[in-house]
């Protein structure tokens, strides 16, 4: 049995990308290396388990990101190394489609993950495949996956988006907005719950632009949805919109992620907190505007996450446009804040602007850095009893992760397997990104 190690980097939808690719490869008779260690982490830092398991696998498959670039050095680095055959995935090859170093390797692309069969035999006889041609539209897409967590089913509901980010080379790999038909999605979304799925995350690069294309939109999705997990303990991660749509459509979002099925979290990446800023980054929103939509969102919904981005050292801002940013995200309280450096990205209109010195761009992202690791909004659960679903192992034996109704890591021991199942449990403690205790019953 020829066996195949996928080893992905990046953000969720690449996770996704390798339960399909898993899928298609397994069903035609492949082994599957470590599906269940998938996670979405730039590491390169390879653990003795990964290691033994690249030995093992007859062919290397990477699915790559290519959002900064320290994610493209920690890919090379890792290629150079590899002295097996591989299949090249995501979004490196999928935006360097023309670049002479991509003709000596096999690579697929983001809109044809079933043909990853055809490209692996391919390989396989020591040939160099292809399959990187993007597609009009995703109807005929079924999304087929093998998970890595049985309790957790990570659902693409697009491809690209609506954006033109000045610093975005993701652009260059996703493409423009296609939608998944809602139906694909709800069908999905069925035979995760009949496959007893606790916990479904809706993916993308941006699920606010999702329907613009097909004539339906994210509420309209939502709905469909909470009628499809009606009267299931199934939870559902809404997941990351940009600020734009999160304006757009504050009143809905408000209205639908009260609703017991979903988790009352939602990732809103703002970039920063200045509008001259944000022109130059090309984001199609205002400060004013994601103002409004946080404070209407914490009105509705008192104990609500909210999750942002924020890259450092744009090279158009100011020390004090910085400042506006730095002063506002301290303002606003942000439970999770995934805090970058600016990288010049290929091919980007950001790229051929006047840079700002390295050691400048550092100073900034560790003042936030400094800041942010030095608060901890998770405090005022010390004592509470809160509902919580486990759905991860911990790093440390006997040890589960679990997620609170507004989305806060919970950490417990059990002598028993508590994955799937639903908890209230005692906290006695507490640090920035998570909250520690006991079950009660
Ligand atoms: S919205 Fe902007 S940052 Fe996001 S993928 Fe599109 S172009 Fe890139």
């Amino acid at each position: 049995m020829t066996s195949i190690f996928i080893k992905t980097f990046g953000c969720s939808h690449n996770v996704a990308d390798s339960e399909e690719l898993a899928y298609y490869l397994s069903n035609f008779g492949y082994t599957i290396l470590g599906l269940e260690n998938v996670t979405s982490h730039l590491s390169s830092s390879q653990s003795e388990y990964e290691l033994e398991l690249l030995k093992q696998a007859d062919l290397i498959i990477y699915n790559t990101c290519t959002v900064k670039n320290p994610s493209d050095d920690k890919f090379f680095t890792l290629l150079k190394r590899t002295n097996k055959p591989v299949v090249l995935a995501g979004c490196i090859p999928q935006s360097q489609v023309a670049d002479e170093w991509l003709k000596d390797y096999s690579a697929i692309g983001v809109d044809n993950l079933d043909l990853i069969v055809e490209v692996v035999e391919g390989t396989l006889k020591g040939d160099v495949v292809h399959r990187l041609k993007k597609r009009k539209s995703l109807d005929d897409r079924e999304l087929p996956i093998i998970r890595r967590n049985s309790f957790v089913a990570i659902i693409p509901i697009l491809q690209g988006c609506l954006g033109s980010c000045t610093y975005c080379k993701t652009k260059q790999a996703r493409g423009h907005l296609k939608s998944y038909p809602k139906e694909t999605i709800i069908k999905q979304i069925r035979k995760a719950k009949h496959e007893g799925v606790k916990e479904i995350w809706l993916v993308s690069e941006d699920n606010g632009a999702y329907g613009k294309d097909i004539d339906s939109s994210l509420p309209d999705l939502l709905r469909n949805i909470s009628y499809t997990v009606l009267n299931s303990d199934i939870m559902v991660r809404v997941g990351m919109l940009n600020p734009e749509y999160a304006f757009e459509y504050k009143i809905e979002l408000a209205e639908i992620i009260k609703q017991d099925c979903f988790y009352k979290f939602l990732h809103i990446p703002i970039q920063c907190a200045n509008d001259s800023v944000l022109k130059d980054m090309n984001r199609p929103y205002t400060t004013s505007q994601f103002k409004e939509s946080f404070s209407y969102l914490r009105e509705k919904i008192p104990d609500i996450t909210l999750a942002t981005d924020i890259i450092c050292g744009f090279p158009t801002e100011s020390p004090e446009q910085f400042l506006d940013t730095l002063n506002y995200v301290k303002e606003e309280k942000f439970t999770v804040i995934n805090i970058s450096k600016f990288y010049p990205r290929p091919k980007t209109p950001a790229a051929r602007m006047k840079l700002l010195p390295t050691h400048e761009v550092k100073r900034r992202s560790k003042e936030l850095s400094d800041w942010f690791s030095g608060v901890n909004f998770n405090e005022p659960y010390v004592g509470q009893t809160l509902s919580v679903l486990f759905t991860e192992k911990g790093n440390v034996d006997g040890s589960f992760i679990g997620k609170t109704n507004n989305y806060r890591n919970v950490i417990v021991k059990s002598k028993k397997d508590i994955l799937g199942m639903r908890f209230n449990v005692k906290i006695h403690s507490t640090t920035r990104d998570d909250l520690r205790g006991e079950i009660v019953n």
